[in-house]
């Protein structure tokens, strides 16, 4: 089964709406796909009906920006209820803090020389509810300011660089508490992207497992091939259960297509297992 259960439409920072996203991954040979917007779930009943019409089974999904020990990290909620009353709320405060901090960093943006940063940012965001860096870079992209958006993020929008903003995301037990309320499945997006040493790591995932989370993102379109065994060891050890997802975002900005990752190792535990 070719499985994929990380992507993003335009209801956050991908480049194509719900339902062409959902065309995309059929197109691929996708047979079971999980749209995982950040901190938003307003794409999810166009791509479930775009999935019914072409005949392949949709998950519902998000993906919760979280800051565990002063380090953001990404927890994937699988198969959540788009209608609970918990899972909206929390998102929604996760949702108005992007704001505020979408305001700083247009004000930091400012300060460095480049006004409109905001404004720009809101005319490459769909959502206005969902404004992130991705939407930063294409317009400091678009606008000459550097040649792509890796080096856009390098000269401007990471740590230390005149348009980072330090911001608190969710609480990793609040994160993981929302997903399980609405029914879901909470997964770690791409582990191997934090930077964190391997004793934190171990500690961050005995505390994810302990707050009644599942599984970690094992062949993911972050992960080198080398992580892949390096996180299947992981899932192994802690007793986790492995996911896979491409985290499509468009073209041109995503390393992996929708589908085309490898399988996962046959002996992990797949997250899918009960669906
Ligand atoms: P935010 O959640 O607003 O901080 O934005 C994070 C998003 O920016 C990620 O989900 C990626 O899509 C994108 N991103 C982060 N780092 C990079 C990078 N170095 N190059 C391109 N995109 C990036
Ligand atoms: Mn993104
Ligand atoms: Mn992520
Ligand atoms: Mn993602």
């Amino acid at each position: 089964m070719n499985i994929d259960l990380h992507c993003h439409s335009t209801a956050s920072d991908g480049l194509l709406k719900p339902g062409e996203l959902v065309a995309r991954a059929a197109a691929n040979g996708v047979e079971v796909l999980a749209l995982t917007d950040h901190d938003d779930l307003s794409g999810l009943a166009e791509a479930r009906a775009e999935a019914e019409s072409r005949g392949i089974r949709f998950v519902d999904g998000v993906e919760i920006s979280v800051t565990w020990e002063r380090t953001t990290v990404h927890i994937v909620g699988l198969q959540v209820d788009p209608e609970d009353p918990v899972l909206r709320s929390g998102l929604e405060s996760v949702r108005e803090g992007r704001a505020r901090r979408a305001e700083k960093i247009g004000d930091a943006l400012e300060a460095a020389g480049i006004p409109d940063g905001l404004a720009g940012a809101r005319r490459y965001a769909e959502n206005p509810n969902l404004i992130s860096r991705s939407h930063f870079a294409r317009y400091l992209a678009g606008s000459g300011r550097a040649p792509d958006m890796k080096s856009v993020f390098r000269r401007y929008l990471v740590k230390d660089k005149p348009g980072f903003v330090e911001h608190r995301w969710a609480a990793l037990a609040d994160a993981v508490s929302w997903i399980r309320a609405s029914g879901g499945t909470a997964v770690v997006a791409h582990p191997g992207r934090y930077k964190l040493s391997k004793a934190e790591m171990k500690t961050f995932l005995a505390e994810f497992r302990d707050r009644g989370g599942a599984g970690i993102e094992v062949v993911t379109g972050s992960h080198s091939p080398e992580q892949y065994l390096e996180f299947a060891g992981v899932a192994r050890e802690l007793g986790l259960s492995a996911s896979r997802g491409s985290d499509y975002h468009g073209k041109g900005e995503s390393k992996a297509d929708l589908g085309a990752l490898p399988r996962l190792p046959d002996d992990l535990n797949p997250v899918w297992r009960d669906w």
